[in-house]
């Protein structure tokens, strides 16, 4: 099929939850084809998902030999794939005592997360979660309620109670929502969908001093941010801090769907047999996709690359920053979670990329989200700096004259 009746099929048969544009076929590294046979550069990786690019030789053939094995069986039994994998985790987050729960999304992931913390609660009547503005944490109802965006929640009340917003690197503000009757804190260590922000440095370490002082839990929402994507196995290792639990998923499978829940050996025992349950969370073929995953981003440093074309693409970016001071206002993020923040929308931006052979995604209005798989070459990221670039300059005079930025400097020169 072309796109023309692949589209045409969507339309008629799928709920248009989504507007796409471009049907991929295949993909290979951090390169993807339409059904035309059109190459794009794929800076989205599945929105921070296929971490070692698509169809990496290790994982494809740790999934095959899985699907020729076993598929499935129910947690009723052992499946040695899914002590392995947590035992791989429960290492590489360094928490003391760390122990895992395997579900299927980021949104289940989370919602585990806020069952575990009601259940720790529960007999302290401490129940209500502080979460922060602009926050994403998924769409479950409990996760809606969790996240901190009213665009994403009008329409779909009432929403489970017990949910209070702060505003993110802002101390006083969690500070202020916290009550006797606060359970956890949940927050990203870096904002994705709210705009790639990371915390401030000093932001998650006084929070975590915050919650112990009040006797309250940190949770991290790792979903976007874990699994190697700012440069280091989760994006709270970056301020030295250990949260009580956190969640996983996106990067985790690279690609096959699985989530986790992570928790540090306080809250390791909480959840008893009969307390929380999924039919599919933890197949040996997720979690053989998870292993595989974790054994291709150590084995080839991932995080190092990650760090490292990290920096040189950031430097790269505000390059191009200086040249459009009058509607870009700079880079943010860690690792390979990345922002190029403007002054106007940012889906002209992205839509001129994609007809260029890139993708990259438009979030939170004005942020140019940039999400390569962390074994991207030094020859991917000029080859997008040089689009970016590009299409930068083409659309200067366009961009510039939406601007509300009164500053003059730097345009166009
Ligand atoms: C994507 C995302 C989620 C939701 O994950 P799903 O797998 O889509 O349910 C939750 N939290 C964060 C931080 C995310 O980026």
């Amino acid at each position: 099929m072309n796109t023309a009746e692949i589209a045409e099929l969507q339309r008629q048969y799928l709920i248009p939850t989504y507007a796409p544009g471009l049907a991929l076929v295949e993909g290979s590294g951090a390169t993807v084809w339409d059904a035309e046979g059109n190459e794009y550069l794929d800076f989205v990786s599945g929105i921070a998902v296929t971490n070692i690019g698509h169809c990496h030789p290790k994982m494809v053939r740790a999934v095959q030999d899985q699907v020729e094995t076993l598929l499935h069986v129910s947690n009723l039994y052992y499946n040695e794939k899914q002590p392995l994998l947590a035992k791989a985790l429960a290492e590489h987050s360094g928490l003391p005592g760390a122990k895992c729960f395997f579900c299927n999304s980021g949104a289940e992931a989370n919602e585990g997360l806020i069952k575990l913390a009601r259940l720790w609660g529960s007999d302290k009547e401490r129940f209500e979660i502080v979460t922060m503005r602009q926050s994403f944490h998924g769409r479950t109802l409990a996760t809606l309620a969790a996240t901190g965006q009213e665009k994403v929640q009008t329409g779909f009340g009432p929403l489970p109670e017990g949910f209070v917003y702060a505003n993110f690197n802002d101390l006083q503000s969690v500070d202020d929502a916290i009550t006797s009757r606060t359970a956890a804190v949940l927050v990203e260590a870096v904002q994705g969908e709210g705009g790639v922000i990371p915390s401030d440095p000093e932001f998650l370490p006084a929070l975590r001093k915050l919650c112990d002082e009040r006797g309250i839990l940190l949770l991290c929402d790792e979903v976007q941010s874990g699994m190697g994507r700012t440069g280091k196995w989760f994006g709270f290792q970056n301020y030295d801090v250990q949260p009580d639990a956190f969640s996983l998923a996106k990067g985790l499978g690279g690609g096959f769907p699985i989530g986790a829940i992570v928790s540090g050996g306080k809250l390791a025992d909480v959840f008893q047999p009969g307390h929380h349950a999924t039919t599919f969370g933890g197949t040996p073929l997720a979690c053989s996709a998870a292993l595989a995953v974790i054994q291709v981003v150590d084995e080839e440093e991932l995080l190092a690359n990650t760090m490292m074309m990290g920096a040189y693409f950031v430097e790269g970016l505000c390059e191009i920053a200086g040249k459009h001071k009058k509607w870009i206002a700079g880079v943010r993020g860690l690792g390979l979670l990345l922002g190029v923040v403007l002054d106007v929308p940012a889906a002209p931006l992205q839509k001129k990329l994609q007809e260029k052979g890139m993708l990259a995604l438009a979030t939170a209005g004005n942020v140019l989200r940039l999400l390569p798989p962390l074994n991207v070459s030094q020859a991917e990221i000029d080859l997008a700096l040089k689009l970016i670039g590009e299409t930068c300059a083409e659309l200067h005079d366009e961009m510039a004259a939406q601007s509300p930025n009164p500053c003059e400097c730097g345009a166009g020169e």
